[in-house]
């Protein structure tokens, strides 16, 4: 079987968030259990020819390998793609964000051919893939090359859709009649996502959790009916992690490296963290880390809502991010009126997030809604204990932890208020204090494991019953 993924972020390549790591951890997890996998995504400034081994495949595409022969394919054009950012810069999503991602994806339904890979499947994720779907049925169907190629749409995070304004329809290149409540149209304007999420064969998002909530107006982003009314159902499949790629055993970016048996080793990072965050170094103060895009998904004004309470708490926050401004400035703010607890990098830095993941013993993430969350589960790994609100996969991997008996892996709060994310912190400082169950607690995160093996058996089977279906 064949498949072609189809990403504005492949890890490692480039990467925003979680779109990144799921592009590049699943195609080699595909790839051992006999699926045939080549990747495209496009050729982004910050791509490094050296580091990368990067081979020029013809004046517009270069091409590497992952794993053992999955051949990932750069599509180049220098006026889209030689930017420093992948969506745009601190003042917004650049302007031509749609003629980008539709020349990407005309080229993806090009390359193929180019190279002689007919795919069984085309796998695209989020909106920024997602005209392939609809090109296939509309601009592709008489195609002898694409005859029996199927579809899937995985959407990573429904609040992104690709909206732009009615009269760019044209540029498509797409029949009128689709710019019609059953395809492009949304409120007058037109949605790129909505019309994957119709013409897709087959689609998916990326935890059961999700899955169920996007059916629900509270958080089907203004698509519920629309997923709601698909004939085949939506899958819900859990992302995992790499646990080669996030291991506190090997990560040489930590100041130590460690493991469950050598939690000492966990401790000197914690250290190291407070002396680069220029944090009092004090092991009797929790360490609260927050990693993640500054986005108005992820909880922040909830925390900055909750700060005045928080500020009385023993502890400290380091939070590393970027994104909005708007998040960053009012970080900078809470930073700069608690010096002693609170400390900010507004910046996308692998290095330092791993130092994080290490170095903290709480993970924050008191994000309003979730798809599925990385951090959560990277956090576990490195012996860290996240904090969530009860969403999406945040609910799906972490479990209230009670101190009778020992169930649970975290610190939850259900409902997305200040006061009930006040009472986690403090549950979780107090818990802190108290050494014996909360090494117990640190003990058992190492042993939680949310390996792709199981998700990637789901793919495949549902890629098979997709190719079943006529
Ligand atoms: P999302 O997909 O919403 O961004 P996830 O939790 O699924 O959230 O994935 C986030 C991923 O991006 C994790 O690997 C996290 O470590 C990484 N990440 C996010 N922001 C940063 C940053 N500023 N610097 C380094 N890594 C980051």
């Amino acid at each position: 079987m064949k498949v072609l993924f189809c990403s504005a972020e492949v890890s490692p390549f480039a990467k925003t968030g979680g779109l990144g790591d799921v592009c590049g951890a699943l195609p080699l997890v595909l790839e051992k259990k006999g699926v045939e996998t080549s990747v495209v995504m496009p050729r982004y400034k910050t791509i490094d020819t050296h580091k990368f081994l990067l081979k020029k495949l013809s004046y517009n595409v270069s091409t590497t390998k992952i794993g053992k022969s999955t051949n990932v394919y750069f599509i180049e054009n220098d006026y889209f793609f030689n930017r420093d950012g992948l969506y745009g810069d601190r003042y917004g999503d650049y302007g031509d964000n749609l003629d980008r991602f539709l020349f990407f994806c005309r080229r993806s339904l090009e390359l193929p051919k180019q190279i002689g890979f007919k795919p069984d499947i085309i796998h695209c994720h989020d909106w920024h893939t997602a005209l392939i779907p609809v090109f296939l049925k509309f601009l592709y169907h008489d195609d002898p090359f694409y005859k029996k190629t199927k579809s899937i749409l995985t959407i990573h995070n429904l609040a992104y859709q690709g909206v732009f304004p009615r009269w760019d329809f044209f540029k498509l290149g797409l029949p009128r009649n689709l710019f019609s409540i059953d395809g492009f149209e949304f409120y007058e304007d037109m949605n790129i996502l909505k019309a994957g999420i119709i013409f897709s064969d087959e689609m998916t998002t990326v935890s059961p959790g999700y899955a169920k909530e996007i059916k629900t107006d509270k958080l089907g982003c203004g698509l519920a009916g629309v997923i709601r009314s698909r004939k085949k159902p939506m899958v819900g499949i859990l992302n995992g992690i790499d646990y080669k790629i996030w291991d506190p055993k090997s990560d040489g970016c930590l100041a130590k490296t460690y493991s469950q048996k050598n939690i000492g080793g966990k401790l000197f990072n914690k250290t190291a963290l407070q002396k680069k965050m220029n944090l009092k170094v004090d092991k009797a103060v929790p360490i609260f880390g927050f990693v993640g895009r500054l986005t108005s998904q992820k909880g922040l004004d909830l925390f900055a809502q909750a700060m005045k309470a928080i500020s009385k708490l023993d502890l400290q926050v380091i939070f590393l991010g970027n994104g909005d401004e708007y998040y960053g400035q009012m970080l900078r703010g809470i930073a700069r009126t608690y010096p002693m607890k609170i400390a900010v990098e507004l910046k996308y830095d692998e290095r330092l997030a791993r130092q994080i993941y290490a170095g903290s013993d709480i993970l924050l993430m008191p994000s309003a809604y979730e798809p599925c969350g990385l951090s959560q589960m990277i956090a576990l790994r490195y012996g860290t204990i996240p904090l969530v609100y009860k969403t999406g996969g945040l609910a799906d991997t972490i479990t209230p932890f009670h101190s009778s008996g020992g169930r649970g892996n975290g610190f939850v709060f259900d409902k997305h208020k200040k006061e009930t994310l006040i009472t986690a912190i403090k549950l979780a400082v107090k818990t802190y204090k108290d050494k014996e169950i909360f090494n117990t607690l640190v003990k058992k995160a190492f042993s939680y494991r949310f390996s792709w093996d199981e998700s990637a058996k789901k793919y495949v089977m549902l890629y098979r019953q997709c190719l079943r279906s006529a």
